[in-house]
């Protein structure tokens, strides 16, 4: 691949178009730039408001959508039509989520397969992605609002634990939102960056960055060299945060004044009032010895002792996650050169003390923790641009590279301004039995159908042994060397068989074609993803379809009539539903049919019933 010029590997075609920086997070979000004339990071705020977002979107009764503040308001009134923390679901299964099914107030869908999770609202289903972009949309039109211009390019923040099906998740967000996410950086990587960490290429460090936001806590130790941040290890609760110290004072409370929390379950209006003065005594707290509030006219007081001994016991949890993200670095405190603060619950004086104390050593807390990593994202984006000339630019992948899978759908293993040399590999398996060869079709671009995108390269893996539908384990890699060659090789583990190809990439792509492919990928953003969606409901209704049929083909004697009449008739009505053009009918059916087998098939199996597809199917 050659050298990108910078403006090529952004898609920026203007040099003054802004590109912001965006943290989204599972409690709030928030956009950040590079202010022009101060060439400080901002965070973007209405007059008088905070830049504070809640991740929180509410659908009214005829569909409306809300986000932030006002979605807030409904948490407790309505909490079918009012989701938070979607963030927690991208690029996640039902499988992958079960165990924690009851945090989540409103329905999210089990369809007891390993494919991605599904919101229902009414009669409408939303994925995490759709939630998200409605998210990163409102961030949009504030951001134009407080701006004056277009807003289209943006780097948005991931937890560094993030997998690859989660940040690819929240690029398809983005991409939704109608916007050009130009990089997804880790947020640790952001808030050291807001710190000025790595900018100074001479720079040798090993930092850990302390993340504790509303719901979750993160601990990352990164190594930073050359300018490049190596995340070392992570380690972290996904359900400790902000709102644990809420529910200690809720409880505290509740006691002090003999109210069981059953009565609290049953007056959703009291339940919510408390909660938010449980905040608000949290927030008075961090600056004062002594809250005092009143509740429907009762006094409600904490004072800050008392506060101290609820937060502490979060707070050891914290510290012996940080032991074993040390652990797993090969590392000890004394290692640790740089402590870094992120997230609103990090202003609890408690928590700087006891990190502080257990690292031995002071804590950087003087950015604004709940913009720390917008911040971050600010300066990434402003490196893109080409702003900062002092930071390294290295050599990137200008478009995505993947494959072909299931009906059409382009399946990225690398994506557009990655580093090069890179590497990157997938698993996939069969559809048919005995299946004995796979076509391998590589692309290039950043459509969701390989029609729109650019073969480069097509081949056969063949001499599969036979075996049955979804066993086979192909795996699909892809190697970018440093002269830009890409090696594509299929393997498959069970036999270790395998067949390789080598591309020279993009080698005829005019600037001009490369940015018209950029270009398009965002004016065809929103049919791309609902066609990616409309393919993937009907690959899944097939899926179903066809393990139904072999389910009750095989088991057909240990059901009873009614049974048999039911599934007949569900399956029938799914087939209809496969014909048109309409993914929450397919959904609605897929779940019909699913709530039919699911009571015979746990009967007959004692586990799942095998409708768990396995990898995706190409
Ligand atoms: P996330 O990264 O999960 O989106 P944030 O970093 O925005 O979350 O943190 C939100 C949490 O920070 C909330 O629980 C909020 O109550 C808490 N918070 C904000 N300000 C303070 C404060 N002064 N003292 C204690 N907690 C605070
Ligand atoms: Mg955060």
């Amino acid at each position: 691949m050659a050298k990108i010029a910078i403006n090529i590997a952004t898609g920026s075609l203007q040099k003054e178009e802004i590109i912001v920086g965006i943290d989204l997070g599972t409690t709030n979000s928030l956009v950040a730039i590079i202010h022009p004339d101060t060439r400080q990071a901002v965070a973007l705020k209405e007059h008088n408001s905070s830049s504070l977002v809640p991740s929180v979107v509410h659908f009214d009764a005829v569909g409306n959508i809300t986000v932030g503040e006002e979605a807030k308001n409904f948490l407790i009134t309505e909490p079918q039509n009012t989701i938070f923390s979607a963030k927690r679901l991208m690029g996640k299964s039902y499988d992958d989520i079960k165990e924690n099914a009851s945090f989540f107030s409103y329905k999210v869908i089990d369809d007891n397969t390993q494919s991605m999770i599904k919101i229902q609202v009414g009669n409408k289903f939303y994925s995490p992605v759709d939630l998200s972009s409605f998210i990163l949309k409102e961030l949009k039109h504030r951001a134009e609002h407080i701006l004056k211009t277009p807003v289209n390019k943006a780097v948005i923040t991931v937890p560094a634990y993030f997998n690859d099906a989660q940040r690819q998740a929240t690029r398809d967000a983005g991409k939704l939102a109608g916007i050009d996410v130009l990089r997804i950086v880790n947020e640790p990587t952001a808030a050291s960056l807001a710190y000025g960490l790595g900018l100074n290429k001479e720079e040798e460090k090993t930092i850990a960055v302390y993340d504790l936001g509303g719901g979750t806590f993160d601990i990352s130790v990164l190594k930073i060299s050359n300018g490049i941040f190596e995340v070392l290890s992570t380690n972290g609760d996904t359900y400790l945060g902000g709102d644990d110290i809420d529910n200690s004072i809720v409880k505290y409370w509740l006691q002090q004044s003999g109210i069981n929390e059953e009565e609290l379950k049953l007056n959703k209006e009291f339940a919510q009032a408390i909660r938010l003065k449980a905040e608000e005594a949290k927030i008075h707290l961090s600056s004062n010895d002594i809250f005092e509030g009143v509740l429907n006219a009762d006094q409600l007081t904490l004072t800050k002792k008392v506060f101290e001994s609820l937060v502490q016991p979060l707070v050891d949890k914290t510290i012996a996650c940080c032991s074993g993200a040390l652990k797993d670095a090969g590392l000890t405190t004394k290692d640790i050169e740089v402590i870094v603060m992120v997230g609103g619950s990090t202003r609890v004086p408690l928590v700087k003390e006891n990190i502080s104390r257990f690292f031995d050593k002071p804590v950087n807390d003087t950015v604004n923790p709940d913009e720390v990593v917008a911040l971050g994202a600010a300066i990434q984006a402003d490196i893109l641009a080409g702003n900062n000339k002092d930071v390294l630019l290295l050599d990137i992948t200008p478009l995505s590279l993947g494959i072909e899978t299931m009906g059409g759908l382009m399946d990225v293993l690398i994506t557009r301004n990655s580093k090069i040399p890179n590497k990157a590999a997938r698993q996939y398996t069969t559809h048919k039995d005995g299946q004995s060869g796979m076509k391998i079709s590589v692309y290039q671009g950043e459509r969701d159908m390989v029609k729109d995108n650019r073969k480069l390269a097509e081949f056969n893996l063949t001499g599969i042994p036979g075996m049955p539908a979804g066993l086979p384990k192909v795996e699909v890699s892809f190697l970018i060397n440093a002269d830009g060659i890409l090696v594509v090789k299929a393997k498959e583990l069970r036999s270790g068989i395998e067949q390789s190809i080598e591309v020279k990439a993009q080698q005829d792509l005019t600037d001009q074609e490369l940015e018209k492919m950029l270009r398009d990928s965002i004016t065809h953003a929103k049919e791309d993803i609902a066609t990616r969606a409309l393919v993937e409901a009907r690959t899944e209704g097939e899926q179903l379809l066809e393990n139904t049929e072999k389910f009750i083909q095989k088991n057909a004697s240990q059901l009873t009539k009614e049974e048999m009449m039911q599934t007949a008739a569900a399956m029938q009505a799914l087939q209809l539903a496969l014909t048109m053009e309409d993914k929450d009918l397919i959904h609605i059916k897929v779940e019909a049919l699913n709530d039919i087998s699911r009571p015979y098939a746990e009967r007959i199996m004692d586990t799942a019933i095998g409708h768990a597809m396995k990898g995706k199917i190409v």
